[in-house]
């Protein structure tokens, strides 16, 4: 018996197979949910999601392209999932996107209005967006999450708009626990330590940030995607019944250093 086992729910956020939402989705699937899986739309897109997907042993994955900044494509996805599914109990927020021409060590000051817009809407709004959507399909209680990092409470160089876009989608969190809490609904993140993807890999500065955390975090290593997976099982499932508008950190202790 699976700890998601009878669960229903959407993974947003896959690009290929080192995506966190990829990991997530290899944990929910090992516990028996069944999902779908909402990604950028694009014909090389959608070849990267199902080889991912593939990998972790989905052959038939049920795909659903959406660009979050799209109030269409969202209402499609969730039309869609009504017509399958009466109810569902997870979504899992996993996608970020900032113009990586401002993700760079000294480059905050200069970040223009619309990059900064654009930061804000698909990283943090589309959380709000996708959630008001999510609550008229879980009359029976749901867990929603989002990935976060640490550049939300701190400056790290070079995670620039990022780290404000991080900072609101943290805020977001915590005013929907509040008001969907009356629904028996839960918010949460997860605030990972730095991991090897795509997104990662547009933060100027990164690979100092994997040695810095190494030397330094508590556990003395950067962490897995693995690990993101499993917490995120905690997250969604009844194991944190009584959690919600937290921000759990999965970043092998580095938060926690003040040196
Ligand atoms: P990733 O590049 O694999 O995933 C980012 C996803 O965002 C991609 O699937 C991309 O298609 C999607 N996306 C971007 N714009 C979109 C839009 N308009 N509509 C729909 N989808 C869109 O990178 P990742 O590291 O797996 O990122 C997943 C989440 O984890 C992000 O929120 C990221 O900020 C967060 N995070 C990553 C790290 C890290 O070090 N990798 C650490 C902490 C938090």
């Amino acid at each position: 018996m699976g700890l998601l086992e009878g669960c229903k729910g959407l993974v947003f956020g896959i690009a290929n197979d080192r995506s966190i939402a990829c990991h997530i989705a290899q944990a929910v699937l090992q516990e028996k949910a069944v999902c779908g899986f909402p990604h950028l739309p694009g014909e090389k897109n959608e070849r990267r999601v199902r080889k991912a997907l593939e990998g972790i042993g989905v052959t038939d994955p049920w795909l659903l392209p959406c660009d979050v900044s799209k109030d269409e494509d969202l209402d499609a996805v969730f039309a869609s999932v009504r017509e399958r599914f009466d109810a569902i109990d997870f979504v899992v927020h996993s996608l970020a996107f900032a113009d990586r021409a401002y993700l760079k060590p000294g480059r905050f000051a200069e970040t223009p209005r619309e990059v900064f817009a654009q930061a804000l809407d698909i990283s943090a709004y589309s959380l709000v967006a996708i959630a008001q959507r999510a609550k008229a399909m879980m009359p029976r209680n749901g867990s929603i999450l989002a990935m976060t990092y640490f550049g939300a409470e701190k400056a790290v160089p070079g995670y620039n708009v990022m780290g404000v876009a991080k900072a609101a989608l943290e805020a977001c969190t915590r005013y929907l626990a509040l008001e969907l809490g009356e629904s028996g609904i839960r918010v949460n993140t997860i605030s990972a330590g730095p991991i090897k993807t795509l997104s990662a890999m547009a933060v100027g500065g990164i690979d100092e940030i994997f040695e810095w955390v190494a030397k330094k975090a508590p556990l003395r290593r950067n962490i897995h995607a693995g690990e993101v997976g499993k917490t995120a099982v905690y997250l969604l499932s009844d194991l944190s019944g009584g959690v919600t508008g937290q921000n759990v950190f999965v970043d092998a202790g580095y938060n926690i250093v003040g040196l």
